[in-house]
């Protein structure tokens, strides 16, 4: 066991940290007026710029496949990446990827709908969740029936991220109500791909953090059976697939937002004088500090477990909720004492913290929830399909 970055990976942590601290920290004040102005913080042409400056110096599909021009580090890598960018509010990520499950496309689908998604042509949205069924996602209602070569979609999917501007979604619809019924929604699902042009339509919802996620809307919109992503009645195992990929992104993100977060109470502490003192002296500030440190370094290492047992192809599902539910708590509490550690200012709009305080309040609710997370971590340890000590 090793537990220090490699040459390459130290390598690929400076080499990010140097571009976020370039290219998007001086953003941020953008952004946040962008906001404030009920604008999107970037602008997608900048996105795009940005991205695109991006491949210049090498970070392009950080972990896509090779054969699809990307740099296939792995995701070990892809944590150290996204704990890099979270470093700042500016809402980047990197171009040259597409979500986790729609690799299971068929050759065609690849040509029509993943290379154009790598190459930012084309953007994707997933949507499960739907207004009756969030947590209990077996629980769904749109319906998908067959009608000659198609299949026609009704239903109404909600809070989906990027459903606002996503030229194609992959949506979970019931293709087999019995079959959903009796296998308690396991199975009699399935996934397409809808092209905005087939006939769904978007509203937006507005939200207390930057997230403007959307409702779509499906009324007999026909899709061809070619549109199927993966198997027919299996999709509910493609859904599970990226949820659980989005899990210990979180528990990253927040990592990384929480290590700049306490980076500017520890700044702020020393310069701040109180009664004739720095308040970094006072042990209420000093335990703030103290508590913020340990719990990042705890999460850090659940984030890197979690991805280092996905790149050795075991199955990561229980590190993951691990890592989101330590990670989302943790990084509520460190912005929470970071504010605090701000006084007054804290609570301005002058200083990014609130907005971080407002999005962090998402990361215990979105890719399942705090209370879905202990009921699964529960579960599997309650029925043995994992071991205290299994991993490590
Ligand atoms: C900004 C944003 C972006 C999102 N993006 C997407 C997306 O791209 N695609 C997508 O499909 N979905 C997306 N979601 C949906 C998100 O995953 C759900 O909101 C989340 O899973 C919770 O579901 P719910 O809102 O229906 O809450 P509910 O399931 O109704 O839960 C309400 C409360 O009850 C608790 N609860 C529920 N069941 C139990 C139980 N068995 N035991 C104990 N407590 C329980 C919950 O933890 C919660 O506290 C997004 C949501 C948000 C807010």
């Amino acid at each position: 066991m090793y537990l220090r970055l490699t040459d390459e990976q130290r390598m690929v942590q400076k080499a990010i940290r140097k571009f976020v601290e370039k290219e998007l920290v001086p953003l941020e004040n953008d952004v946040l007026r962008n906001e404030r102005e009920g604008k999107p913080g970037l602008a997608p042409e900048k996105l795009k710029e940005l991205q695109f400056k991006a491949k210049e110096a090498g970070f392009w599909g950080i972990n896509t496949p090779e054969e699809y021009g990307g740099a296939n580090l792995g995701h070990v890598m892809q944590a150290i990446v996204l704990m890099e960018v979270a470093k700042t509010l500016v809402p980047f990520q990197f171009g040259g990827s597409a979500d986790n499950i729609l690799y299971y496309a068929n050759e065609e689908q690849k040509k029509k709908y993943l290379i154009p998604t790598i190459n930012g042509e084309k953007k994707s949205c997933f949507a499960m969740t739907e207004p009756g069924a969030g947590s209990d996602t077996r629980n769904i209602k749109m319906t998908a029936v067959k009608d000659g070569d198609e299949w026609v979609l009704n239903g109404e999917k909600t809070f989906i991220t990027g459903g606002n501007d996503a030229d194609f979604v992959m949506v979970i619809a019931i293709t087999d109500k019995e079959r959903h019924q009796t296998t308690n929604g396991r199975e009699g699902v399935t996934c397409f791909i809808v092209d905005r042009e087939m006939g769904w339509r978007s509203e937006p919802i507005h939200t207390m953090g930057p997230a403007t996620p959307a409702s779509l809307i499906f009324e007999n919109v026909r899709v061809p059976e070619e549109n199927i992503l993966g198997e027919l009645h299996y999709g509910y195992k493609l859904g599970l697939e990226w949820i659980g990929y989005a899990r210990w992104v979180v528990g990253a993100r927040a990592v990384g937002a929480a290590e700049r977060l306490l980076q500017m109470a520890i700044d702020y502490a020393k310069e701040r004088v109180t009664f004739g003192k720095p308040i970094a002296e006072r042990q209420a500030i000093q335990w703030m500090i103290a508590d913020s440190a340990v719990e990042i370094e705890a999460a850090k290492w659940l984030v890197l477990n979690a991805a280092f047992t996905l790149d050795q192809g075991e199955d990561n599902r229980h590190l993951a909720s691990m890592a989101k539910l330590f990670g989302a708590n943790m990084g509520n509490r460190v912005v929470d004492r970071v504010m605090q550690i701000h006084g007054g200012m804290g609570y301005t709009k002058e200083m990014p913290i609130e907005r971080w305080y407002r999005e962090a309040r998402l990361w215990r609710i979105y890719d399942g929830t705090d209370e879905i997370q202990r009921l699964i971590i529960a579960r599997n340890l309650i029925k043995g399909h994992v071991k205290l000590g299994q991993f490590l």
